[in-house]
């Protein structure tokens, strides 16, 4: 037991987790102790959470072997030792359960949601490919009805970016309000009350908008904030996200903070 926890009552929380890291164990570009070193240097205590997910093997923790490794460097490194799993693949349940059981939390993230066509749509689409190019109202209904499915169903602690769009959204109407309107909002709010998934505060992304921020916090919902960083200027960096959460009035109390298991 390093103490990571028992440091928590001694100081203020917000700003002092970053619980949303990548190493190069997965796409991110720094070794493990690299990142460790940054985050000593900012003050800021790390949850390594990276990609575990077959979707690209090269690059993510894809393999049985591949997450003994990873689950013996992290648990060695004085950081909170997690996952960030992707909501369109299947990885976790391929997994002995006692490996996923070591990890003090999960991360799910919509890195691509179901279409009703049984095609995957993706949040990074810079064009709606057919046969949606003129139907981006729809795509993004299946988006949200995707994020209420995720934080009911997906056995995960925090929801990544999850307010994130698809750039073609945003050129069809730049009035972001257009596509994430109140109903949208109410809708997911209400998912991830009656559910125990934090919502992360993105510094990368600069996620979730003030709006359904403030919804959330009404409805009692925990948030969790991350750098989602792959680099040296990203990891450990909180700024945005501090100064968001202040902004919203979200305090200790709010936020998520996980338990070291080992
Ligand atoms: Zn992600
Ligand atoms: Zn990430």
């Amino acid at each position: 037991m390093s103490g990571l926890s028992a440091e928590a009552g001694e100081r203020k929380l917000l700003g002092a987790y970053d619980l949303h890291v990548h190493t190069n164990m997965s796409d991110g570009d720094l070794a493990l102790e690299e990142v460790v070193a940054i985050a000593a240097e900012r003050g800021v205590t790390l949850g390594i959470s990276d990609h575990m997910s077959t979707r690209n093997p090269a690059r993510m923790v894809a393999t049985e072997a591949q997450l003994r490794r990873y689950l013996e460097a992290v648990s060695a490194a004085p950081v909170f030792l997690a996952g960030e799993f992707c909501w369109c693949d299947s990885f976790p349940t391929h997994m002995p359960a006692e490996l996923l059981d070591q990890l003090d939390y999960r991360i799910g993230s919509n890195h691509g949601f179901a279409l009703p066509d049984g095609t995957m749509g993706s949040p990074w689409w810079d064009t709606l490919p057919a046969p949606w190019t003129d139907r981006a109202q729809e795509v993004m209904e299946h988006m949200v009805a995707n994020l209420c499915d995720l934080v009911r169903d997906m056995p995960v602690d925090i929801i990544a970016h999850s307010t994130f769009m698809p750039a073609a959204f945003l050129t069809t109407d730049p009035d972001p309000d257009v596509w994430w309107t109140e109903e949208r909002e109410d809708r997911y709010v209400e998912a991830l009350a009656s559910s125990t998934v934090a919502l992360e505060i993105s510094n990368r992304y600069r996620l979730p908008h003030d709006r359904v921020l403030r919804k959330a916090k009404q409805a009692g919902v925990r948030f969790s904030l991350g750098s989602d960083g792959h680099t040296r200027e990203q990891v450990a960096q909180l700024g945005w996200a501090v100064e968001t959460a202040t902004r919203i009035g979200i305090t200790d109390a709010d936020l998520f903070v996980p338990e070291q298991r080992r």
